[in-house]
């Protein structure tokens, strides 16, 4: 009897059983050995031996029988029964049934596999964003099968507009980014809910996946100077100012001063920026000689001083990211950081790579956490969770500005994990996880709370 796979991470469907962690199962009693009217019915599991080990599935994830006998069911004329899964994929499932106290006459019913799916709609910015995908989808789809996720394509959307960079902008007061390019044409090109009005199908699991040439980060930086005396200043910014042809206080979202009795002047245009900013370097300056009453108010006594509030908009490239069930990548890198990119941001949507998980005894009682030894955060460079396998820890420069002074690098054999915190010559090329990854990627549980506060159904 062929396998049949079970996605244990859908919703139950009535007309796709193979959708939903239980399954109704179904046994004509003519087709069971020696079984005679009124006979009742025994069922058990067989699991493969490489399954994965209960010692990760909590009581209630453990794959189980509703019952392990039955009478016949009279409406339907046949023993009824239900099997409920495990949320981990790869795991392989015989159902047996024989005449109770006859096991060994047995039945063999049904065979499975559990699976988890994730369907993909693709928005790409021109031809070239859809030709490269196209030539990556074999590999993109391959890296996750290994940890039985299989990845489903479900459309192909051209953006209302093709651009030379995207951005988004990070409202640092809200700490939400804010997706302009996810609103309705003609002001944003892919549509999106809660942006914009279109909706993704086979919502939960659904990722929109975005293509397109650059991107940039864009985002508000503080700079507050309280209680000066000097209306001329000069700042040297570690990043760069965003710079726009069109607008020349492109830079500046907000630039107030203030003294007792007078608040928050508008000096956006006392501010310039000196020289060309470069990706970790610019220069800002400011006159504030002609701000109504500000000298005055200085001369008046030599204590008196003022409050300058500047926000700052800066720029950064990135290659890619992902945002709850969003994911964009840029094409400029090549085709293999888009790769790299896409098994990493994705990755990142299904929970990978885990700082420790949940551990119980065969009977059920919760033991301490497994630790992963190659997890790591942005104190180690980069943002949100990462994979250090074949990194090694070295000093990192001021620039990185982290915290303990060290980011992980590659250690000079083999190759980094897809799920490595930066694009890096290194990376499985691929974007394979690595052999620490796959099995956690293969346990991991998609409808855990972990997915659930990323808000993986966040868009459309
Ligand atoms: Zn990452
Ligand atoms: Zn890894």
């Amino acid at each position: 009897m062929p396998t049949t796979k079970q996605y244990v991470n859908l919703p139950t469907s009535v007309p796709n059983p193979e959708r939903g962690s239980t399954r109704a199962l179904q046994v004509t009693p003519n087709t069971v050995p020696n079984v005679n009217p009124g006979d009742r019915l025994e069922w058990w599991i067989e699991p493969a031996p490489g399954n994965t080990d209960s010692i990760y599935l909590s009581p209630a994830q453990r794959p189980r029988l509703q019952f392990n006998e039955t009478a016949i069911t009279v409406a339907s004329g046949k023993f009824e029964n239900s099997i409920t899964f495990p949320p981990s994929g790869g795991d392989k499932f015989v159902v047996k049934v024989a005449k109770k106290g006859d096991r060994a006459n047995f039945l063999q019913t049904d065979e499975f596999e559990t699976w988890r799916k994730i369907y993909y709609t693709v928005h790409y910015m021109g031809a070239d964003s859809q030709n490269l995908f196209n030539s990556l989808k074999g590999k993109f789809e391959g890296a996750f099968l290994e940890g039985f996720v299989e990845l489903q394509q479900i459309q192909m959307v051209a953006t209302a507009t093709q651009m030379a960079r995207v951005d988004a902008t990070t409202q640092a007061q809200l700490g939400r980014p804010q997706f302009h390019f996810m609103r309705d044409p003609p002001n944003g090109v892919i549509g999106l809910r809660p942006f914009g009005s279109g909706a993704l199908a086979d919502k939960p699991h659904h990722v929109a996946l975005l293509v397109v040439p650059d991107i940039y980060r864009v985002e508000e930086k503080p700079y507050a100077q309280p209680t000066i005396r000097a209306v001329t200043g000069t700042k040297n910014f570690a990043f760069k100012l965003h710079l726009d042809p069109g607008d020349p206080l492109a830079f500046v979202y907000r630039a107030t001063v203030s003294w007792p009795g007078r608040l928050a002047l508008d000096v956006r245009d006392k501010l310039a920026v000196t020289g060309v900013p470069t990706r970790v370097s610019s220069v800002m300056t400011w006159d504030l000689n002609t701000v109504p009453g500000l000298t005055n108010h200085l001369a008046a006594a030599p204590a008196n001083n003022f409050n300058l509030d500047i926000k700052v908009i800066a720029e950064s490239t990135v290659m890619g990211y992902s945002v709850a069930n969003f994911c964009i990548v840029r094409t400029i890198d090549g085709s293999t950081d888009v790769l790299q990119t896409f098994t990493h941001e994705v990755g990142h949507g299904v929970g990978q790579t885990v700082e420790k998980e949940s551990r119980w005894d065969g009977p059920g009682n919760a033991l301490s956490a497994e630790h992963n030894p190659n997890w790591h955060t942005d104190p180690y460079g980069g943002r949100g969770p990462h994979c250090t396998t074949n990194a090694v820890l070295q000093a990192a420069p001021v620039s990185a500005g982290l915290t303990t002074g060290q980011w992980y690098q590659y250690g000079g054999a083999g190759h980094l994990c897809t799920m490595y915190f930066s694009g890096e010559s290194h990376v499985e090329p691929d974007g394979k996880f690595c052999p620490a990854c796959v099995p956690r990627l293969k346990r991991f549980n998609l409808e855990s709370a972990s997915m659930n506060t990323r808000r993986w159904d966040y868009f459309g």
